[in-house]
């Protein structure tokens, strides 16, 4: 056990000296590392020894900083998931960048607790709130949170829904007492964690619509205004209507603002996943898409997505501020506000969310918007849009290769042709394994009307031109 000089054992470096030598030296190692990405695979599989390396016991005993952190750079570092690199354009995922890792270190050394108190971590998520509030157009009186991701924002933003059309007393009562039954509309285009939000608040999955789309992937008006008509005449409670900024699968974006007309019209919550495509109200080129996104009742969003935050920040944003604080605050004996201290500065973040115990994600948010200002991440936002354009023209010229979808915003679905559907479903899946266990590129797969199709989503910064091309001659090349 390390002691410090007047011999008591301490959890603290024994020498800050020889620490700070060695924390230089670790923050070299992934200085590096961010460095040099664009020369190392977009992905490795991890080998069958490195993985049963993590099976070795639980440490009762010391191992040296030394020592563990050459365990980091063998068995850790060289098996990322590969999301900063350049050619990593799979899913949905941002790429980070070294100010925001260089904020997670600092937001570790301070260390606050960011569920309340009076502190300066504090007003850093403070004025995150300001300025989203200010950059969606939502009044002073909206609040707003960060939380680990869209899925979690969004499940707040059907709690907060539900919890306004219900009356706070409903938190005690439960859902059993009410007697009604609270349906939910969105779009078949929807993040399946829209679903979940249902199915963990307690609603049930069952009572929300999937409203059909149209051939850009946006929801249907005609057919939710005819559910929401077929809802009440069947006695039921239509409350929410979620639309989209960015769907997973194409980037579509509905029509928010025949959809805030709609939802005002049918007295419903109006919340929109904006996990990535809202984030664009940073683009003066891309903000012209999300017209009437700044009528939203609320927003869920990701920094950790377009917004280029390391993981994780999601965001919520409410334009009913009472109504957001009355669905989660509380306030215990143990967790008493006052006047002076540190228990001042109501009201605090736990009551806005259920989390107690927040770290301070704002930190990195904060850095990241302020070293490159919204003008530089709307920019760059804009130009995977752009990139975007380039890949579907380069499909349109392949002819083994076929679009699947239209390109509204960052996203690309597309196939190698293949006169057998079936093959062709398998062809373009192993192709997409291919790519990712050789390194070259990482895409992933989605179902576009039922084909399977190859989807580069171009989010992480790093992501140039070259890339792409790259990532369509390896595909070519596999063309039968
Ligand atoms: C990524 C995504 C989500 C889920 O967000 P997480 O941050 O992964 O929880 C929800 N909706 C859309 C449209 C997304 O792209």
């Amino acid at each position: 056990m390390p002691r410090r000089a007047d011999g008591l054992p301490t959890l603290d470096p024994p020498s800050f000296d020889a620490f700070r030598k060695k924390a230089h030296e670790m923050l070299d190692g992934i200085v590096d590392h961010v460095e040099h990405l664009a020369d190392g695979p977009a992905w490795r599989p991890m080998p069958a020894d490195v993985r049963s390396a993590f099976d070795a016991p639980v440490p009762f005993g010391e191992t040296p900083i030394e020592d563990v952190h050459a365990e980091f750079e063998r068995l850790i570092l060289p098996y990322g998931s590969g999301n900063a690199h350049p050619r990593f354009v799979g899913w949905v995922q941002g790429g980070g960048t070294p100010y925001g890792m260089m904020a997670e270190l600092l937001a570790a050394g301070l260390n606050p607790n960011v569920g309340g108190r009076d502190h300066a971590a504090i007003e850093v998520e403070r004025q995150i709130v300001r300025w989203m509030r200010r950059l969606f157009g939502f009044p002073e009186s909206a609040t707003g949170i960060l939380v680990t991701g869209t899925s979690m924002a969004n499940l707040l933003a059907v709690i907060v829904a539900k919890t306004k059309r219900l009356g706070a007393a409903t938190r005690e009562r439960g859902l059993a007492a009410e007697g009604m039954r609270l349906i939910a509309y969105t779009s078949t285009a929807a993040h399946g964690c829209v679903r979940r939000a249902m199915e963990h608040s307690g609603l049930g999955s069952a009572n929300l619509r999937m409203i059909p789309t149209d051939a850009g992937h946006r929801m249907n008006l005609d057919a939710l205004t005819a559910a929401i008509a077929k809802d009440r005449a069947e006695g039921h409670t239509p409350f929410l209507v979620v639309g989209n900024a960015g769907t997973v699968d194409i980037g579509a974006i509905d029509h928010l603002d025949a959809l805030a007309t709609c939802a005002k019209q049918n007295d419903l919550w109006f919340h929109v996943d904006g996990a990535f495509g809202s984030l664009g109200v940073f683009s003066p080129e891309l903000a012209p898409k999300l017209a009437g996104l700044e009528r939203a009742d609320s927003i869920a969003l990701d920094f950790h997505k377009w917004g280029q935050v390391p993981y994780d920040a999601g965001f919520l944003l409410v334009r009913d501020g009472e109504a957001h604080r009355a669905a989660f605050a509380d306030e215990p004996a143990y967790l008493a506000r006052d006047e002076r201290g540190l228990s001042a500065g109501q009201p605090w973040f736990t009551d806005f969310g259920p989390d107690l115990s927040r770290g301070f994600r704002a930190l990195k948010v904060w850095f990241t918007l302020k070293t490159f200002g919204v003008d530089r991440l709307g920019a760059t936002m804009a130009e995977t849009c752009r990139l975007a354009q380039v890949l579907e023209a380069r499909v349109a010229s392949e002819p083994t290769l076929e679009l699947l979808a239209p390109v509204p915003l960052n996203i690309v679905c597309f196939r190698v042709r293949h006169g057998d559907p079936e093959l062709a479903d398998r062809l373009n899946r192993d192709i997409v394994v291919e790519l990712q266990e050789s390194g070259v590129a990482v895409p992933s797969t989605t179902r576009i009307d039922g084909k399977l199709a190859i989807r580069v989503a171009i989010v992480n910064h790093r992501c140039r031109e070259p890339d792409l091309q790259a990532l369509v001659d390896a595909i070519v090349a596999k063309a039968p």
